[in-house]
Formats: structure tokens, sequence, C-alpha cells
């Protein structure tokens, strides 16, 4: 297929469509400079392609985690060595989303290695929700499953966003993890959607997935009834003593493909370059921004693994001319 110019009223340029898995695979096969023309035209359809916008990661509660994802450090099934630690206190926490903001992050994530909140737990981590968004930053959790009574909760507490990522396919899914099923992440996902939390879900390539469940995950994802807001693609970062600990690294130019089939598959969503980009050149980073990513991580660590450090981001944001894009909430 030969692309010479983008269709302005084609679907993906005009609003959301019902994807299926053969015009996704045509999508991310075609040569690369067309796939990437197509991905940056709709890209610019639909944001200021120069900002990116900027989250800060919080670990509230890490290691000891029931449940067996073949990635994780924080699983209590893989001897990583990471030590558990209890839920951390509320007022540091908002410490650190003082911090957050202070160095330009406008989205405070917390995250807690749970299988679920338990109900002891839930004030706690309302009081987190209240705290960081009267501080003017958006909020974003990630608690585990959820039932319908706590995604209401957090709705009202102010919480914006719910990450759970789908990881991969649903064919690939129990490769991966088998304490939980794809189902019941569709299940969490739809109760956080009926509170009317917006939706962080993406996923993870390099766990020995073939392109197949990679487009299978985003057709997915786009599929939802409503898309995800926010799209994480995560590059896998190989733990020692975890299950995909010799897994090998994915070829850089597949990583973009998916960057740009996410872009074109979920237009208005903001997708996000994630864990993993320790392990990305500049150039490597510059081709994913210009393939529709627009979200970061910022700081040094993402829960337990490493990123890079805010003075490498914003050399590179001056290599390259971007600009942190503006949160949503006021102050
Ligand atoms: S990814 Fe989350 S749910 Fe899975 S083991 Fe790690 S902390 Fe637990």
């Amino acid at each position: 297929m030969k692309i010479d110019k983008v269709d302005k009223n084609s679907p993906e340029m005009t609003g959301f469509i019902r994807w299926h898995s053969d015009a996704a695979e045509k999508i991310y096969n075609l040569a690369f400079n067309d796939l990437l023309f197509r991905a940056h035209s709709v890209h610019r359809a639909h944001f200021d392609p120069n900002a990116v916008q900027m989250s800060r990661l919080l670990s509230i509660k890490t290691g000891g985690c029931a449940e067996d994802c073949g990635y994780c450090s924080q699983s209590a099934h893989a001897p990583t060595g990471l030590k558990a630690s209890k839920l951390m206190e509320v007022e540091r926490v908002l410490e650190e989303a003082r911090k957050a903001k202070a160095g330009g992050a406008t989205r405070y994530c917390m995250g807690a290695a749970w299988r679920s909140p338990k109900d002891r737990d839930m004030e706690a981590v309302l009081a987190m929700v209240r705290g960081v968004r009267s501080l003017g930053l958006e909020t974003c959790m990630t608690l585990g499953m959820l039932t319908p009574a706590q995604s209401d909760a957090l709705a009202q507490a102010g919480l914006d966003y719910y990450n759970h990522n789908l990881d991969t396919s649903e064919r690939f899914y129990g490769e991966i993890i088998t304490t939980r099923t794809f189902a019941d992440r569709l299940e969490t996902l739809a109760n956080v959607r009926d509170a009317g939390l917006k939706v962080c879900a993406g996923g993870i390539l390099g766990m020995g997935e073939t392109t197949d469940d990679r487009i299978s995950m985003l057709v997915t994802l786009a599929n939802l009834p409503v898309p995800p807001e926010s799209v994480p693609i995560n590059m896998l970062i190989p733990i020692p003593g975890s299950k995909l600990a010799d897994a090998p690294p994915v070829d850089p130019i597949e990583f973009i493909r998916s960057i740009a089939l996410a872009r074109i598959l979920m237009p208005a969503s903001h997708v996000r370059l994630s864990a993993g980009r320790t392990e990305m050149s500049d150039e490597m980073q510059a081709l994913c921004f210009f393939a529709g990513a627009n979200s970061i991580f910022v700081g040094e660590t993402l829960l337990t693994a490493g990123n890079p450090g805010e003075d490498k981001d914003a050399a590179l944001f001056r290599r390259l001319g971007l600009t942190p894009m503006q949160p949503d909430v006021g102050a």
C-alpha cells in the first residue's frame, strides 16, 4: 500500500471506530515511512505535536504482592530480592507529590502492589487522592482489581485516572499471569469506567509475545466501549529472579511500529512511553514521539525500576523542542 497523503475524513482522523485485527495488521506492516507519516498526521490532528504530558509515579506500597505477573519485581512468587513495605503514610505521599509538582510533573500516579485493595486501606488511599488533587495535580492510582463500590469511592474522592494495564493479548495472557484472567482485567476496567473515572490501560512489549499479540492487545484497547484516555506502552525491563529475567530485548523498530499503531487506533488518547526508556537512545525516543507518543514518566524511578532522571529528560526536551503539556485540573 502506498501512502502519499492522509485522508482528513478517514475514521482515525475524525474520531473513534471499531477496529478489526486484519486492518490493524495491515497498518502495522506498512512501509516504515508510510506508517510514521500516517501516525504523525493522526497525532497532529488531535494534539500539539510538541507537547508531552509528564507524570510522576510513586510506589505507595511496595512488594509482597499475591499476584504472579511474570514481569514484575514485586510478586511474592518470584525470588527478586525486593523487600516488602507497608502502605506509606498519607503525609509522606503528599510530601513527595509536592516535590513532583515542583519538578514539573502534572499528573501524580500512585501504585500499590496489591491484588486488590482491602477495605481497611481505602480510607488512607482516599485521603491521598484528595490531598494530591488539592495540590493542583491530576491524580492516578493503580491498586489492582477494584469492585464497583471501590471505584465509586475513588471517583468521589476526586481521582482522575485509574491505571489497570491489559499487559498483553488475551491469547498470551496465561503465559505471563496465572493468578487472574484477562476477563478479570476487563471487569475492573468496566467498573472504573462505570464510576466515571478516566482509564489508563496499556501493556508491555518484550515478554515473548508475537507481533499478532501486540496488535491484538492494541485492538482490544481501542475497541473498549470508550478507548482509554491514557495508553502506557512499556518495554520490558527484565528483572533478575523473575520469570522473564532472560527475555530477549524488543527490536526498536517493532517497538516504534507499536507506538504508531497505538496512535492510529486511539487517536485522541495520550500514548505514554513508559518503562524501558533507560534502554532507549534519544533517537529511538524521538521517533516514538514522532510516531505519536505524547506522555512520559519523569523521575529517577518507576515503582522499582530505573527511569532517566529529570536532567536527562530536560536535555532531550531541549534537543527536540518539546514542551510539557499543561494539566486538566485547576489548582
Ligand atoms: S504487576 Fe502489580 S499485580 Fe502484578 S505482581 Fe506486580 S504489583 Fe502485583
